[in-house]
């Protein structure tokens, strides 16, 4: 099969999409010439076939990643390393509306109030860690006056990265960026179901100057090559997105070769609304926390815990706002704001979990079904009156169905906010400040969002607690991961 196809996207846009497998910056077939059928979410139709890794197509790439590490990369100073970062934001920056439109199609985003955003991003992102390529240092220890000692940050070697197909550019630059900046090079795995945009960058990668090798990009199922790359013996780390069961999968299959990891999973986010909050913001805030990005998102606030005294007010309010709001259709009318689920099996297991809400007695304020006809799409739906023990207000549904719940008291919000194995994002909503600074240290989440919620920042760092994951990306703690801290002691006076 070729490597590459001409794609008409549904804005009448024709482009060259890339198939194959990006290695050493080509696009080569994959060994077996296996493919997978890519599927537009929001017609059923086919956008592309794509070439699909095996162990075979991912040794080839970790090979490709290994010598490019040990011979032209590390002759490659920081300024260039630095530069590579700024000409590869620039080149997305120029291609944003084709990236945004890839993206809709494949991912079932909105172009416009979705997409585009993760583009923008991306090069964000992307400038952010260029800044910090050049800026990197370790430390010099005080220790004896007769030996001098410090500290290098060594990049890790090959880093394996497997990524979600919830953001497809959004993860892999956050995954890229840092990786690049620390030193290290990459073999990705994309979403399986999602590998249209990534597999462009390659391009651009390419273009951008990166040497070969260094940046290499692979679509391929989990099971094969995400595994693959887990244990083969000359990946230095993996960086994992996804769900909480694959991350435990990766965990142990990093066991063997005592690979480093960083595991950013799940969620199964509260969001705290007292009464002596902004409450028109509170309502705001929370139908974007809940149904951006059709609700696939990990830190969603997907339980809503409401004082008893504006309950009501607030249950009605959320209610009108998605109404007027949550637009759903086509994802090239710019007014859109949900487009369908990823795929039929993504639309298939909210449903299912809309269901199981129904049937455990969960009061359906708002939508709760499929919309007929083409596409994966589902109504936004808000569910009341949920108990803690039903399994829409436990597990994480990854769609836009929000459960609403009553609480009196503070400590009362706190420990039922707190009642989860997960412990990714959180928010809370009230105009005392104190009550804010008291509640935020009080929530066991790796973010709390006070007064706002799931605004995110390559500054500000990113991780969880518990269930939700290892380890933290972005900020100068995300460029933390990407390196091993090389100790040197220097003798300069002593004789033996
Ligand atoms: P998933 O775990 O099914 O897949 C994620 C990636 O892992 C894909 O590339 C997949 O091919 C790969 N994979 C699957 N099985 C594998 C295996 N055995 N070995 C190696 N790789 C394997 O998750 P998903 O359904 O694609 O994404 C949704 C999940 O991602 C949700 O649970 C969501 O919360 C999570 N997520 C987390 C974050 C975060 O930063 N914490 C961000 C986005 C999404």
């Amino acid at each position: 099969m070729a490597t590459s196809i001409t794609v008409k996207l549904p804005n009448g846009v024709e482009y060259e999409q890339p198939t194959g497998l990006f290695i050493n910056n080509e696009f080569v077939p994959s060994a077996k010439g296996e493919t997978i059928k890519v599927v537009n979410p929001s017609t059923e139709e086919e956008l592309a076939q794509v070439h699909a890794a095996d162990a075979s197509d991912i040794d080839k790439a970790v090979k490709a990643a290994r010598t490019a590490f040990n011979t032209v990369w590390k002759n490659y100073s920081v300024d260039e390393i630095s530069r590579l970062l700024y000409k590869l934001a620039d080149l997305f920056e120029r291609d944003l509306e084709l990236l945004s439109a890839i993206e809709a199609a494949d991912s079932g985003k909105p172009k416009a109030q979705n997409a585009a955003g993760d583009v923008e991003g991306a090069i964000q992102l992307f400038r952010y860690f260029a800044g910090w390529a050049d800026k990197r240092s370790g430390t010099i220890c005080e220790n004896d006056k007769n030996t001098l000692a410090y500290v290098v940050h060594e990049p890790h070697g090959v880093c394996g990265q497997i990524i979600p197909w919830n953001y497809p550019i959004g993860m892999a630059s956050w995954k890229i960026g840092p990786a690049i900046a620390a030193g290290n090079v990459i073999v990705l795995k994309l979403a399986e179901n999602t590998p249209l945009s990534m597999l462009y960058v390659g391009k651009l990668i390419a273009e951008a100057g990166f040497p070969p090798g260094v940046i290499n990009i692979v679509n391929g199922y989990g099971s094969v090559a995400g595994s693959a790359l887990c244990t083969h013996p000359d990946v230095d780390k993996i960086a994992f997105t996804g769900s909480t069961a694959t991350g435990k999968l990766i965990m142990k299959m990093c066991a063997d070769t005592l690979k480093n990891i960083t595991l950013e999973c799940g969620g199964k986010s509260p969001l705290l609304v007292f009464d002596d909050c902004n409450f028109e913001e509170a309502v705001k805030w929370a139908h974007i926390g809940i149904m951006s990005n059709m609700g696939q998102i990990c830190s969603a606030t997907s339980r809503i815990y409401v004082q008893d005294t504006i309950y009501d007010k607030f249950v009605e309010a959320l209610k009108e706002h998605t109404i007027k709001t949550s637009k759903v259709g086509d994802v090239f009318d710019d007014s859109v704001f949900q487009g369908p689920q990823v795929s039929a099996l993504q639309q298939k297991r909210v449903l299912s979990y809309i269901e199981k809400g129904k049937s455990e007695g969960a009061r359906v304020v708002l939508g709760g079904n499929a919309i007929t006809g083409k596409g994966y799409f589902i109504e936004p739906t808000i569910f009341a009156d949920v108990d803690d023990s039903m399994t829409v207000m436990r597990e994480e549904i990854f769609g836009p169905v929000v459960c609403i719940s009553k609480f009196k008291t503070e400590e009362e919000a706190i420990t039922r906010a707190n009642d989860t194995t997960y412990g990714l994002g959180s928010a809370v909503f009230s105009e005392n400040n104190s009550r804010c600074l008291r509640v935020a240290r009080a929530i066991r989440a790796g973010s709390v969002w006070v007064n706002c919620d799931n605004t995110a920042s390559p500054r500000v760092p990113f991780g969880g607690f518990g269930m939700s994951g290892i380890g933290t990306e972005l900020g100068t703690y995300g460029l933390d991961i990407y390196s091993v801290k090389k100790a040197i002691t220097v003798n300069i006076g002593v004789k033996l």
